[in-house]
């Protein structure tokens, strides 16, 4: 095996969204954000697993994931587009069946004119200025809109992976007054938000990162392994120097391990010299800098020479690498990139 081996567990993704889904009441609906290809797992099995697990709408980005989306799980989940209707989706929109989220006063029109009576849904800004309708936008459409009978109304928090930061009451309380006596399903809640308690739930919250294991859900199964193949190992003497640079020199006589992956494949180049990778519950640095294809890494203090050594296992997980390369873990697992042989485990689909 000359490729690194990349195993999503999709037990852990369903355990994971049935933990999210125990969050909120029973009447709360709790769907599943798998844009960007279910954050680099694979949104075909990733989303059959979840709607075994017992989800029946899902969210995507873009009306173009909303085509795979809807191949893997046929006709009857609800599939929500962040992006809204854009130039060009119309045909995507109405026969796929999307559901888009409309997010501008053109958008609004757009969608009103090419499919009339097809399905929206509305996006309302409640203070991120990042997509959404704007409190006084909304105010001067608002009967039009809700006489056109929005599937969803919804808004995005900004800090919510915060709990004390005050931006999460505020939004609250904006949400509050622009959907007051609606009357429709609302939401306004991704993983974070779904942490932050009942009065953040609404109609339905709508968690991405938590079902993939990742922060602010700490109690998240751990979804992704990482196994890298040993290609070479070497000794070296106390004083040789090690990869680009020459940023590592040996302090002692080293065994040196060079397996199969490097930043192409979504390790970030700033991990280098900053983490370690796994044999067994062993925990052996990465020295010397990460390049494009490689990545060193001292193993003089295992027993055996080692064929595989994980990056990402219960050992270390998504968040202890972005700490070290400094990111978020959604963009580790966004990263990762597709010379990995993917194995799902866990729910046959
Ligand atoms: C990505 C996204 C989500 C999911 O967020 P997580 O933090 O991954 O749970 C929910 N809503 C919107 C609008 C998003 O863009």
């Amino acid at each position: 095996m000359s490729t690194g081996r990349l195993t999503i567990d999709l037990q852990a993704i369903a355990e994971n969204w049935r933990a999210l889904d125990a969050r909120s009441a029973a009447t709360v609906e709790t769907a599943a954000t798998i844009k960007a290809d279910a954050y680099g797992l694979g949104v075909g099995p990733v989303a059959r697993a979840l709607h075994a697990a017992g989800a029946r709408t899902f969210f995507v980005a873009v009306a173009e994931e909303g085509a795979g989306l809807r191949e893997a799980l046929g006709p009857s989940p609800r599939i929500f587009v962040y992006g809204g209707h854009m130039p060009g989706d119309t045909d995507m929109i109405g026969d796929l069946g999307l559901i888009p989220l409309l997010n501008s006063i053109e958008q609004l029109t757009r969608h009103f004119e090419a499919l009339p009576g097809a399905p929206f849904g509305i996006q309302l800004d409640s203070g991120m200025n990042r997509l959404g309708l704007e409190p006084a936008e909304w105010a001067a459409v608002r009967d039009l809109v809700m006489k056109q009978g929005p599937h969803l109304v919804m808004s995005h928090l900004a800090c919510a992976d915060e709990p004390e930061h005050d931006m999460n009451a505020q939004q609250l309380r904006v949400f509050r007054e622009m959907t007051q006596g609606l009357g429709v399903p609302l939401s306004l809640s991704a993983t974070g938000g779904t942490l932050l308690g009942s009065d953040y739930h609404f109609s339905m919250t709508r968690p991405g990162i938590g079902l993939y294991g990742g922060r602010p859900f700490e109690d998240a199964a751990a979804v992704v392994r990482l196994s890298l193949p040993v290609i070479q190992l070497r000794d070296l003497e106390a004083g040789e120097t090690v990869g680009y640079s020459n940023t590592f020199t040996a302090q002692r006589p080293t065994r040196l391990a060079t397996v199969a992956a490097g930043y192409a494949d979504g390790i970030h180049r700033a991990l280098s010299g900053r983490t370690q990778m796994f044999h067994g519950s062993q925990a052996c640095p990465v020295v010397g800098r990460v390049s494009m294809d490689l990545i060193t890494v001292d193993v003089t203090d295992l027993d055996s020479d080692p064929q595989a050594l994980d990056l990402m296992s219960t050992m270390q997980t998504i968040d202890d690498l972005a700490d070290a390369a400094g990111t978020i873990g959604y963009e580790i697992l966004t990263s990762l990139g597709p010379r990995y042989t993917r194995r799902y485990t866990g729910v046959t689909t």
